[in-house]
């Protein structure tokens, strides 16, 4: 999911709104906006579908004055799997003795399903599945007699990954989980002050960028400043590296890395670790591209569009169901036959993961006449489901999971197949000697099953970490 929010600036809900569509790429389900203006209080709106489809109306833009807007896109990584019902999407908004507060979230927590189960036997009557409204009723039973303070009692009791923006009638809040597993970065515009999950969405609205929020830091952002808390107890970080790899924009920039710079990175150890003969090199659009094109410049072999993109289609594996996923590989990419016949094409994508995008682009590929087709993947092998906030399928469903390489290779019907090492993605990442196995620094628990946070309600469903 994406989380934006702005204080201090005339008609918030506006920037907020082009916030959220430069972080669109983050959650294309569903998406909301809750605003405050002293004359009117708080107001929200919540939606289905594309920012752009719906917060450009004026009509409904009018109904969020203030200067003061948070905002959510949302996609469904835990709650009703499938559907999302317009009940789950954020900011969930809630008025306590204390006041009124809205709440974003991105990640997910691992151990919501105990908490409910706890809140619900002791009067809690939850109205969402989503895993965010637990941290609402823990703040509802907080004693603390502000929002900020009931805000820290609250996720000092959830588990798992997240970055919370939120807001009172005067402050805007920003929370990232001790680990630090999803991003959250500060802004300054103008007066006011921003907080936004990447810094393309800074950017967009002309907002400077200031610093990200520490792991297990909060801050509280008034037309007067910046106030920041510590109050977790310190553990070493770990950022989620398939933001690296995937998730994040590539004009983002995350713990001082480019993304883009990264990406291209990891082709270089690609090309590094898995040399091939070929003509070509293409990219699998767009996730695959940067990869590509360093795969290209460290093997001295032509970097070419293969495939060419359909602009107006959204990211494949934010379609919920098995069907619209398999049509959505067509719908979304086509060969470019002329480039392609007679050639030994290098395709370069950034994840295996059901290995249904690999398979029907290797049908596309030959059908164009391509002489060989050879996959170099810009991540190792996705082996585990991921439990804080990336929609990775269950674990008999990861393609990696129930089949060696070569396995893999033969199922996908190509020439041949390669993964980049864990190694070779952490020195892509910045780390030079590569993963620290001991004391690792990033989350990689989708490529090796080293997770960092105990996945408790999947250990109680008989999930085997
Ligand atoms: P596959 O088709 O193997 O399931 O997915 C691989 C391709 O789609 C990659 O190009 C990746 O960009 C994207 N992708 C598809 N499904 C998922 C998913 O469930 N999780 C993640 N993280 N990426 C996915
Ligand atoms: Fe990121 Fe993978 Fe860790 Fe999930 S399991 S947080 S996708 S590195
Ligand atoms: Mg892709």
């Amino acid at each position: 999911c994406g989380i934006f929010g702005v204080v201090g600036v005339q008609d918030a809900a506006n920037f907020v709104a082009l916030g959220l569509h430069a972080l669109q790429h983050r959650g294309q389900e569903a998406g909301g906006i809750v605003s405050y203006d002293p004359d009117v209080g708080f107001n929200s709106a919540r939606r289905f579908g594309y920012v752009r489809d719906n917060f450009t109306k004026a009509s409904l833009m009018d109904s969020l004055p203030g200067q003061l807007a948070i905002g959510h896109v949302r996609y469904s990584t835990s709650g009703s799997k499938g559907q999302t019902a317009i009940r789950d999407v954020q900011p969930l908004f809630a008025e306590f003795s204390v006041g009124g507060c809205a709440i974003a979230h991105n990640g997910n927590l691992t151990n919501a399903d105990s908490l409910k189960q706890e809140l619900i036997e002791r009067g809690s009557i939850f109205q969402s599945s989503s895993d965010t409204e637990c941290i609402i009723h823990l703040m509802a039973r907080s004693i603390q007699n502000n929002i900020s303070e009931r805000i820290k009692d609250a996720l000092r009791r959830v588990e798992g990954a997240f970055s919370v923006v939120a807001m009172t009638r005067s402050k805007l809040i920003g929370v990232r989980d001790p680990r630090g597993v999803r991003p959250l970065m500060l802004g300054k515009l103008g007066d006011g002050w921003v907080l936004s999950s990447e810094t393309c969405a800074l950017d967009i609205i002309g907002a400077e960028f200031v610093r990200e929020i520490e792991p297990g830091e909060m801050v509280i952002c008034t037309a007067q400043g910046v106030e920041s808390f510590h109050p977790f107890h310190p553990i070493k970080p770990r950022f989620c590296i398939f933001e690296y790899v995937y998730f994040s924009r590539p004009d983002s920039v995350i713990g001082g890395h480019s993304v883009y710079e990264t990406r291209r990175r990891i082709g270089v150890e690609l090309a590094k670790e898995n040399p091939v003969e070929a003509d070509l090199v293409c990219p699998v659009p767009d996730s695959g591209t940067p990869a590509a094109i360093g795969y290209s410049q460290e093997s001295g072999i032509p970097y070419a569009m293969g495939i060419i993109r359909n602009q107006y289609m959204g990211r494949t594996f934010i379609e919920p169901t098995e069907q619209i996923r398999n049509m959505g590989v067509r719908l979304k990419l086509n060969v470019n036959r002329a480039l392609i016949k007679g050639k030994r094409v290098i395709l370069v994508d950034d994840s295996v993961v059901r290995g249904t995008t690999s398979r029907k682009i290797k049908d596309m590929i030959l059908d164009a006449g391509a002489r060989e087709v050879h996959f170099r993947i810009a991540s190792p092998p996705t082996m585990w489901p991921c439990f804080y906030g990336v929609d990775t399928p269950e674990k008999d469903k990861l393609l990696a999971s129930t089949m060696t390489e070569d396995e893999m290779r033969a199922h996908l019907g190509v020439d041949s197949l390669k993964f980049v090492s864990l190694d070779g993605l952490y020195r892509a990442c910045g780390q030079k000697g590569g993963r620290d196995s001991a004391d690792p620094q990033f989350c990689d628990a989708c490529f090796s099953g080293d997770y960092p946070v105990k996945p408790t309600d999947m250990i109680d469903k008989g999930f085997k970490v």
